[in-house]
């Protein structure tokens, strides 16, 4: 099997953009296996404000669970989410 490529446009969604994903989650939520992660930018510093929306956003962290089942693309409100495989 071809490897699975999961994007997410965060010019979109995340890093302060248009979606803050925590406002968000549908792509969590519908994910059975569980591969994205909702969590701050690798740039987030101690002393910056954890509710800052600039720093969140939401990774595919786990693609290889990826069941191809297309739900977090369908259902994403803003189709911010690509798959390849
Ligand atoms: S296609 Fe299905 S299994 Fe794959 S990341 Fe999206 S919701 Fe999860
Ligand atoms: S479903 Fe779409 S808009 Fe919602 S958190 Fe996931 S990527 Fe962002």
């Amino acid at each position: 099997m071809s490897r699975t490529k999961i994007k997410i446009n965060y010019s979109i969604c995340g890093d302060g953009n248009k979606i803050d994903p925590r406002n968000c989650t549908i792509c969590l939520k519908v994910c059975d296996p569980a591969i994205f992660l909702l969590h701050q930018s690798l740039d987030y510093q101690k002393d910056d404000d954890p509710y800052d929306p600039q720093i969140w956003r939401v990774t595919p962290v786990y693609p290889s669970l990826c069941t191809r089942c297309m739900k977090c693309v369908e259902q994403c409100p803003e189709q911010a989410i690509s798959i390849k495989f």
